[in-house]
């Protein structure tokens, strides 16, 4: 009967998922399931695979200056014509759908175009078509609306960041994020053939794989879903599998058996910048970082080493790819407020990060990832630890052969 509150469902599918109308056949079948097991559904879909990738092609084949509120216009139609394609196809084969864009939610957001963050998510007109016409909710990802009244985009893989926060508007008992693999690995599977499925995941170690290269899950989004507590699951679309649970610390029975590292990723977009013979006196580093942190570029790695010179010292520290010019180009800028001798940047390295809420209690992991680094006469440049990480930053030739042998190292193979 209409009227009554079902218990509410979020369903993401990312690009590969939505790639042609055989893939949405697909999904029409895994939606029907979801409303005959007596659930409300809210489906959220990224553009076809490769289909953002074209749009930002074109744009940057076109114009020297972007500018920000075209850009995600035409970004954000990737989105719209899955989530009409989808809204269309489940009409024809019954299932009463409608689409919604970023402004149609509303999705509200920031300013911040490229990458918006989201302030508020109405779903009055969501709610009242799901309980007088029992209607599902197709969703564009990736966009929303400023206060402006303009398109904005999430940053890339922000399908991800729309179907968690829409789960927190909804009150949505499970988030289901399906994609091309199946479930949270160890490794990227592509790259360490012998990763293995997590069944379980603490959100925190989650946020650090994503954080240092798993694109599985778009950072923010795992964020979010900690801040919330939303039952994230993350499941194949193309393979019926028990995929991954995200869970809170304590949370989960196969958290009993937890190894001491948990996965390990790799980050590709990595660069090393170093300053040689900076002058060592007290506020250095702050006139160096806080330019970079106003412009929110984020800089991962510190390491501040003495200089062979005396009261000089050199600083070396990691950003993003993307950054990487306009950071030069700040700190050819400012030399004269920190005189230096030699700025250098390296962009051929990648950063290895092995994860696992076991290392608060175990010693000797950074150790053993540096001995079995060291067998492999592979050359460490910049070393990083947190809590419950430890990342290196290697030459990029070195990283497939870095992420196999300390997957096998730490026991994380198939079938050990
Ligand atoms: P979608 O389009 O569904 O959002 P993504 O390409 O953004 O999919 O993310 C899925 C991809 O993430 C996989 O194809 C895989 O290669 C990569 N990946 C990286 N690290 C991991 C990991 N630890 N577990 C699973 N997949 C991973
Ligand atoms: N289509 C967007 C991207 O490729 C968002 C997403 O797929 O999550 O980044
Ligand atoms: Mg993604």
């Amino acid at each position: 009967m209409r009227g009554e509150k079902k218990p509410r469902l979020v369903m993401k599918f990312g690009g590969t998922s939505v790639a042609d109308t055989t893939r949405l056949e697909g999904l029409v079948v895994r939606v029907r399931r979801e409303l005959e097991a007596g659930y409300d559904v809210a489906v959220v879909v990224s553009a076809m695979a490769g289909e953002t990738d074209r749009l930002v092609g074109l744009a940057e084949g076109a114009v020297r200056v972007m500018d920000g509120r075209e850009y995600d216009t035409l970004l954000s139609t990737g989105e719209q014509v899955t989530a009409s394609l989808l809204a269309m196809m489940l009409s024809d084969r019954g299932i009463p759908a409608r689409s919604w864009l970023g402004w149609q939610i509303p999705l509200d957001t920031d300013g911040r175009h490229g990458r918006a963050c989201i302030e508020k998510i109405g779903t009055e007109g969501i709610e009242r078509r799901f309980s007088e016409e029992g209607m599902v909710a197709v969703c564009a990802g990736f966009q929303g609306v400023s206060d402006r009244g303009r398109v904005t985009t999430l940053g890339r893989g922000g399908s991800d960041i729309t179907a968690v926060a829409l789960s927190v508007a909804l009150g949505a008992g499970r988030c289901d994020i399906y994609t091309d693999v199946k479930g949270f690995y160890t490794a990227d599977p592509r790259i360490v053939p012998k990763a293995r499925v997590i069944g379980e995941i603490g959100y925190e170690e989650s946020l650090e794989l994503a954080s240092s290269g798993a694109k599985v899950l778009q950072v923010r989004s795992v964020e979010m879903a900690m801040r919330y507590g939303v039952k994230v699951r993350v499941l194949s679309s193309f393979e019926e599998c028990g995929g991954t649970s995200l869970v809170g610390e304590g949370e989960g029975g196969a958290r009993m058996e937890k190894q001491v590292v948990t996965g390990l990723a790799m980050s590709t977009k990595e660069c090393r910048v170093t300053l040689a013979g900076v002058k060592d006196v007290p506020g250095v580093a702050s006139e160096v970082f806080r330019p970079l942190a106003d412009r929110m570029i984020d800089v991962d790695m510190i390491v501040q080493s003495v200089s062979k010179q005396d009261g000089k010292t050199n600083m070396t520290f990691s950003v993003q790819s993307e950054d990487v010019d306009e950071v030069e180009k700040m700190l050819i800028r400012d030399r004269e407020k920190f005189p230096y001798e030699e700025l250098s940047i390296d962009k051929g390295v990648v950063k290895i990060s092995l994860v696992g809420l076991g290392m608060r209690s175990h010693a000797g992991v950074a150790q053993r990832m540096f001995e079995v680094l060291a067998e492999k006469g592979i050359n460490i440049l910049v070393i990083s630890t947190s809590e419950i990480k430890v990342s290196v930053l290697i030459g990029e030739d070195y990283g497939e052969l870095a992420m196999r042998s300390l997957h096998t190292a730490f026991g994380l193979d198939e079938g050990e």
